[in-house]
């Protein structure tokens, strides 16, 4: 496979480069709060056709063909210069994608434009007291009383829903059926009457997610996405999207060379780190991990620019391999800087803002998070792989 870009890419790669270096007294801090700033950022990119590139103009987004290189560069060049590549969130990395397979054109016209401009700001309801790995197990129920879905039952672990404008939310609305068959998928408001969120803290000690209460909540009956009793088929190709968008590589690279960075300035008796063998080690079990990562990642591109070739495989990996690997990444980091690793919120020593610390623990619940490790093995095995299904729970 030839890596090098092109005539065209490589005019594209320095357009990025130019671009970031100008502009970036206006780019808002990466994962920063979404306020004035970072939606004029966000509007800038997607005017650009930086961000929401290939979304029709009608929805929002930045009108563009689709073209796997540009978006890989694009990716490639915002995080080698650690600029937010805009908005993120679970509304624009999930849902929108999912209206775009799934939805109505009026869901379209009315949700897309203002989740991509940061207006709209999604929670996602999936997992219950529970219903986690075994997700189809969820018991938070619907029932159509007039025009009006009423929804009784509670959410855990909901991400942003202190925050969140509205909600994408699995219901169940077919009690006989099978589990699979009785799901619906709904859109709702967060301020609707009867919705109760309480914080959860995290050991990030930040309140990163919550639990959500429904009683007698009511929701207009046309706010479902697909079918009612097919909800289990959106809840699948929102899956899909959240799980391409966990342990992106390019990210975990810019990390793995700060990492670098910090074991060439830190010492022990006088030695630097990157030069003492044992630490060396560390350090390339774990550079070898990441460049296995972006090799694996150009599989999944190959796949793309070739029809007919599975990438299915290569892309399971991505969430499994990428979410660990940063925990390590991270916590070797950790190590390195000696008993300053230990510091972390006001601490006036704390480096890099705390974010290794950070990091580490918020990628310590991403390999929970959509779909645990466990779980990523069991699909690597038997979707992947073809090894025998494991007995499910209630299976003879
Ligand atoms: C940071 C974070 C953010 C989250 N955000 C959201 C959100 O916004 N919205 C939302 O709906 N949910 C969210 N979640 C919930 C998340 O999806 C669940 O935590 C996850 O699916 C696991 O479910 P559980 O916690 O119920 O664990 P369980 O399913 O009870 O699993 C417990 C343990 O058993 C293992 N296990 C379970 N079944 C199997 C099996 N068949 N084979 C092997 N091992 C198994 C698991 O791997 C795990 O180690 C979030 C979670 C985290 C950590």
């Amino acid at each position: 496979m030839d890596l090098n870009d092109g005539p065209e890419y490589a005019a594209f790669r320095e357009e990025i480069r130019a671009f970031l270096v100008s502009r970036e007294a206006d780019a808002p801090a990466v994962r920063g709060p979404n306020d004035g700033k970072a939606r004029a950022w966000q509007r800038l990119l997607i005017e650009r056709g930086y961000a929401a590139r290939t979304i029709p103009r009608q929805y929002g987004g930045g009108g563009r063909e689709p073209d796997i290189l540009k978006s890989r560069i694009l990716a490639e060049e915002f995080a080698r210069a650690q600029v937010s590549p805009g908005l993120g969130g679970q509304g624009i990395s999930m849902l929108v994608p999912t209206l775009l397979d799934v939805g109505t054109e009026a869901q379209r016209m009315q949700f897309i434009p203002p989740t991509l401009s940061g207006e709209m700001v999604w929670c996602q309801g999936y997992s219950e007291p529970g219903a986690g790995s075994d997700l189809a197990s969820l018991r938070t129920s619907a029932v159509l009383d007039g025009d009006h879905w009423v929804i009784n039952g509670q959410k855990i672990w909901t991400s942003t829903a202190h925050v969140a404008d509205w909600m994408f939310c699995l219901v169940r609305t077919e009690p006989d059926a099978p589990k699979h068959r009785g799901i619906s998928f709904l859109l709702f408001r967060m301020d609707t009457p009867g919705i109760e969120v309480r914080p959860l803290i995290d050991m990030t000690m930040r309140r990163n997610f919550n639990e959500v209460f429904f009683t007698d909540v009511r929701v207009p009956k046309d706010q479902i996405v697909g079918k009612r009793g097919e909800g289990w088929k959106v809840a699948n190709v929102i899956l899909k999207n959240e799980r391409d968008s966990l342990g992106d590589p390019n990210q975990t690279l810019t990390r793995l060379n700060m990492l670098i960075d910090i074991m060439k300035s830190e010492t022990i008796d006088g030695r630097r780190l990157i030069d003492d063998p044992l630490w060396l080690d560390r350090l390339m079990r774990i550079q070898g991990r990441v460049m296995a990562m972006r090799h694996n990642d150009l599989r999944v591109l190959s796949s793309k620019l070739n029809e007919g070739q599975d990438s299915s495989l290569a892309r399971m990996i991505v969430k499994l391999q990428g979410t660990e690997l940063r925990h390590e990444l991270e916590a070797l980091a950790i190590d390195a800087m000696g008993e300053v690793g230990l510091a972390y919120g006001a601490n006036p020593y704390v480096r890099d803002n705390g974010g290794w610390q950070y990091w580490h623990m918020y990628y310590l619940g991403l390999i929970i998070g959509g779909g645990t490790s466990q779980i990523q093995k069991n699909i690597v095995a038997e979707r992947g792989l073809g090894m025998p299904r494991e007995p499910r729970a209630g299976e003879a």
